[in-house]
């Protein structure tokens, strides 16, 4: 039996902002499972169990991930040999046990510099989750979403506000890579994703296993073809994910949100710190540096009179000294739910001479579509509201 992982069990317990987790990772039953759930191998052994000579694996595997085929009609029309068509027929047919992943796209905003898309995108049980392509000079990013909503509670966050709903599917994960590449391919067939970014709603090392299921379809040189070193993984601190990323050697980018120099300025717009403790965080990150000798990203949201005076900026500089550190300065996204606002110009230029000062790298990550509710969950959290939800589509499934 082809074992698919439904979200990371082993990382639940008890939520560092809302107490235990109810147990709401999709079942994956037996009855219904995802073709993009499966990475080669699994495909495999699924046509052979089911009679099909297993070397039409790979055709299918490209039809699905490198030309992103993603319904009945895309895969009949594929140029595949006729034992495999009469499988599909009878695999995605009512009852046949297998569907695609292809969320509803329910909502797609254009930033008003163009360069920014971001999708409202709707699951088979009607979740709505967040996926963003950014565009930049000669590349193209996107941005999933790795569960709908988050447990932690990060103060300044439209998606930590609404809480844990549940982990999205490997599928889930792969199918938001796969809309936005159809989206970048309507508008220019030449333009290609080249990297990915896990830095939508959600926790990714809280859906650990699922995630790095779906990190192995999307790296794969023979679909998605995403290499690794343009993989990059963003958490709040998870320290058994931490540890668990270096000993299992994954190849991907790690970044770490830290918003904060001391235990107790942190714990104030992250709740997951009283989970985790700001020391136990920096001792993980210090390790995985040193097991893996790769560069760490250091994420830090200023917010004016919280966390950008000069002297948590040296505090900081005196933290990470000695570490393959690079400081990454986002501008705040307001949200509704937080008081908090951004930082000065001059305290955020003044901020980052101070890490600079101190030989670590420090850029400010450019806005990208502030104006399409860029900040994770905005879009969300607007379209929950009463009167914006009036007008959008009932799920096609
Ligand atoms: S910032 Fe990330 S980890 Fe924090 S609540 Fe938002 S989605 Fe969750």
């Amino acid at each position: 039996m082809v074992a698919i992982p439904a979200g990371s069990r082993e990382s639940d317990g008890e939520c560092p902002a809302h107490g235990i987790f109810p147990d709401n990772i999709p079942s994956m039953s037996e009855a219904t499972r995802s073709l993009h759930d499966l990475d080669l191998a699994s495909l495999r052994e699924v046509l052979a169990a089911d009679g099909v000579n297993p070397v039409h694996a790979a055709a299918l595997w490209r039809s699905l991930h490198r030309e992103g085929r993603a319904t009945p009609e895309e895969l009949a029309a594929a140029p595949l040999l006729p034992p495999l068509h009469r499988w599909l027929e009878r695999a995605l047919a009512p009852g046949g046990g297998w569907f695609l992943d292809r969320p509803e796209p329910v909502e797609e905003i254009p930033s008003s510099d163009g360069l920014t898309r971001k999708f409202l995108l709707r699951l088979r049980d009607g979740q709505t989750i967040e996926t963003v392509l950014m565009g930049y000079e000669g590349r193209h990013t996107v941005c999933v979403s790795t569960q709908a909503g988050c447990a932690m509670g990060c103060v300044f966050c439209a998606t930590g506000q609404m809480g844990f709903v549940r982990h999205l599917r490997p599928g889930e994960i792969v199918a938001q890579v796969h809309h936005a590449r159809r989206v970048l391919r309507s508008v220019d067939p030449e333009k290609r994703v080249r990297n990915l970014v896990l830095m939508g709603m959600g926790e990714p090392l809280h859906n650990y296993e699922a995630v790095m299921h779906a990190l192995g379809i999307i790296s794969d040189t023979r679909g998605l073809a995403i290499g690794p070193a343009r993989i990059a993984i963003s958490t709040v601190g998870v320290v058994p994910g931490i540890r668990r990323l270096a000993s299992e050697g994954r190849p991907y980018r790690l970044a770490v949100s830290l918003h904060g120099s001391t235990r107790e300025e942190r714990s104030a717009l992250v709740p997951a710190d009283k989970r985790w403790s700001f020391d136990e965080l920096l001792e993980a990150c210090r390790d995985y540096g040193r097991e893996t000798g790769k560069r760490i990203f250091f994420e830090w949201t200023l917010i004016e009179g919280r966390n950008d005076s000069p002297e948590t900026a040296e505090r900081l500089a005196a933290l990470l000294a000695g570490m393959d550190a690079h400081l990454n300065l986002i501008p705040l996204n307001p949200t509704g739910g937080f008081d908090g606002v951004e930082s000065q110009a001059g305290s955020a230029r003044r901020f980052q001479a101070i890490l600079r000062a101190a030989g670590f790298p420090c850029t400010f990550r450019q806005r990208r579509g502030i104006d399409v509710a860029a900040g994770c969950g905005m879009l969300r959290a607007e379209r929950k509201k009463p009167a914006a939800t009036a007008g959008v589509s009932p799920s096609r499934r």
